[in-house]
């Protein structure tokens, strides 16, 4: 059962970061699972795809060869096993600062930061909700009122924003949706005009007929083909859309806003690109069920055994999505920008898809000296 905890238990002493969470979503299980702020329009989802696959069962599949009912079940167990893992996936959220004080969050604000990734000058935008200075390619969502890494979109139907973390299942579950609805929409058709031509008993009247035919014996099936070619027609440039971004290594934002010009300093080719997005594993920064003690952010820091990471580590998460950055700041402190160590990723997969594991190598400069200095 989803469970909402008020604000104002967060300044109680022993919560759990989920029971002092600070966005918009909700979560069960003690808060094993969590959903965004539209769960309601993702159950819609599901239970009109449920019951659009009932009907198909009930009025294609009996008189349908045997492998249409499997065929069918599987790509709608697909279809769920996708939109399930997308809707309750963190997305990449990244965690507020919380315990940064109000002057050092204002001068911040002031600040101009920016990092270099394959020679390209990205800015850092600092986030007045979250107060950090965000990673490239993050953006804050509005709707969920965190800051997501490797941000897309915030999905209305899977009611959660789409990000680092759950945008392969999100590419997943529209491409299962494509061809779910062409499977169900090419059997019906095929049983209704099968159905239409043996009422005509060996005669071969025009096509029109056959399909009027069809119509008036098989009104059910033929609303099943009509359905899933809605469906088609808005999933289905979506999907086009997305697999074209995942071959260029965009974001729907990145896309849309061309922030870095003609240039795009995270692709790496199509090949790699494609493997980037569809099999590596991030891992994930907020532990719910950790004790959110005084600093939120600090909490989500704790690693599934409640050891503390260390600051390289917090470093670590906020460069995972970019290979080689060095960080500036502007205006500067004591002349030119200031440099820090070369970062790179520490969470990347290989091509059989197991994670590997390097370690963190960024040294902080002088002026890097808190979290909140970090060079994101
Ligand atoms: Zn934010
Ligand atoms: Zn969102």
């Amino acid at each position: 059962m989803l469970q909402v905890v008020p604000a104002h238990m967060s300044s109680e002493a022993q919560l759990k970061v989920w029971q002092a969470w600070p966005g918009a979503h909700s979560f069960c299980c003690d808060g094993r699972v969590m959903v965004g702020p539209d769960i309601k329009v993702t159950y819609f989802a599901a239970s009109l795809t449920t019951a659009a696959i009932v009907a198909f069962w009930v009025l294609v599949c009996p008189s349908s060869p045997w492998f249409v009912s499997v065929g069918s079940a599987t790509l709608y167990l697909l279809t769920m096993t996708f939109m399930a893992l997308t809707a309750t996936t963190d997305p990449g959220i990244v965690p507020r600062n919380t315990a940064i004080d109000d002057a050092t969050a204002a001068a911040n604000a002031q600040q101009n930061r920016f990092v270099d990734v394959n020679g390209v000058r990205i800015p850092l935008k600092w986030c007045r909700t979250c107060k950090i200075f965000r990673p490239p390619r993050a953006a804050h969502c509005s709707e969920c009122n965190v800051c997501v890494e490797r941000f897309d979109h915030h999905c209305p139907w899977m009611g959660q924003c789409i990000g680092r973390r759950n945008y392969r299942f999100f590419l997943g579950f529209v491409i299962s949706v494509c061809l779910l609805s062409v499977f169900v929409a090419a059997f019906s058709a095929l049983m209704a005009l099968r159905v239409a031509r043996q009422a005509y008993a060996g005669k071969k009247p025009p096509f029109v007929d056959i399909l009027s035919k069809a119509i008036s014996l098989q009104p059910g099936a033929v609303v099943m083909v009509v359905f899933p070619l809605l469906i088609l027609l808005c999933v289905g440039p979506l999907s086009c859309y997305h697999c074209t971004l995942v071959c260029q290594n965009k974001t729907t934002s990145e896309e849309i806003k061309l922030p870095y010009g003609n240039a795009n300093p995270f692709s790496k080719g199509c090949a790699r690109n494609c493997q980037e997005a569809c099999c590596s594993r991030s891992s994930r920064v907020i532990q719910p069920r950790s004790l959110a003690s005084e600093d939120m952010g600090t909490a989500a820091m704790l690693s599934d055994e409640g050891e503390p990471n260390d600051h390289s580590a917090v470093a670590s998460l906020r460069s995972s999505t970019f290979e080689t950055g060095t960080c500036s700041s502007s205006p500067p402190v004591s002349g030119g920008s200031h440099m820090a160590a070369a970062v790179i990723p520490v969470d990347d997969t290989d091509a059989l898809g197991s994670r590997r594991h390097e370690a963190p190598n960024v040294a902080l400069c002088g002026q890097c000296k808190n979290d909140d200095d970090l060079p994101v």
